[in-house]
């Protein structure tokens, strides 16, 4: 298992209404509720960003095949909106894709490119199952510690707060090895990779110690 992302996105709030500080790997951006919901309007909100991705993607992916193919297609537009309806007791939501072109495109082209629409990477999340795993961060609280250390770095476990996400063993499984008694093995990997992975534990069960 390999994140699509080299860093998470991370997004705060603090008590004021409703605005997120949201980081990506090369900046920060606001989020925010329209006024109509009790926020400020000062940046997009959640449903604006979910259709601003397809949005993204799908010009991205367009915009990558017309120029594989050597199409004269100078610009494309679309525009995304979504509604959620109840249908046999389940609340279905339907979002729909408009895509423009600011010159005739022959109608075979155009055909291609509503399928290469359809299979953006996006779409292909969207129209898939989504699971949503959320995990409690703990603060780090007294439970009980294993240590396991070399020279260069000492690794700490509390077993009791491990939710068996089973990230640090499918993304570093030559350190982490549920498998074996002692199922840290520090020597595994450089202690910096193993810094690395440790942050990653979505739990708070694994801790670095700085040696
Ligand atoms: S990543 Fe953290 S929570 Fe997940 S299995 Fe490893 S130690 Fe446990």
């Amino acid at each position: 298992m390999k994140y699509k992302l080299e860093r998470p996105v991370n997004a705060a709030i603090g008590a004021g209404r409703y605005q997120c500080s949201v980081t990506w790997r090369n900046g920060s951006f606001t989020a925010d509720e329209p006024v109509s919901q009790g926020g400020q309007d000062s940046g997009p909100d959640p449903y604006t960003l979910l259709l601003s991705s397809l949005a993204s993607c799908t010009l991205i992916t367009l915009r990558m095949y017309i120029d594989r193919k050597g199409w004269e297609i100078p610009e494309i537009r679309v525009d995304t909106n979504l509604y959620s309806e109840i249908k046999e007791g389940s609340t279905i939501t339907v979002i729909d894709r408009d895509l423009y072109f600011s010159q005739p495109v022959p109608d075979d082209q155009r055909l291609r490119l509503q399928e290469i629409a359809r299979a953006c990477p996006i779409s292909k999340i969207l129209e898939n199952q989504v699971t949503v795993r959320t995990f409690m961060q703990r603060e780090q609280e007294q439970a009980k510690r294993i240590l396991y250390e070399n020279e260069e770095i000492a690794v700490v476990w509390r077993p009791e707060l491990c939710q068996h996400a089973t990230r640090c063993w499918r993304e570093l499984p030559q350190v982490f090895r549920p498998k074996e008694k002692k199922w840290v093995d520090v020597n595994g990997a450089p202690a910096g990779r193993i810094s690395e992975q440790v942050l990653r534990c979505p739990s708070g069960a694994l801790a670095v110690e700085k040696k």
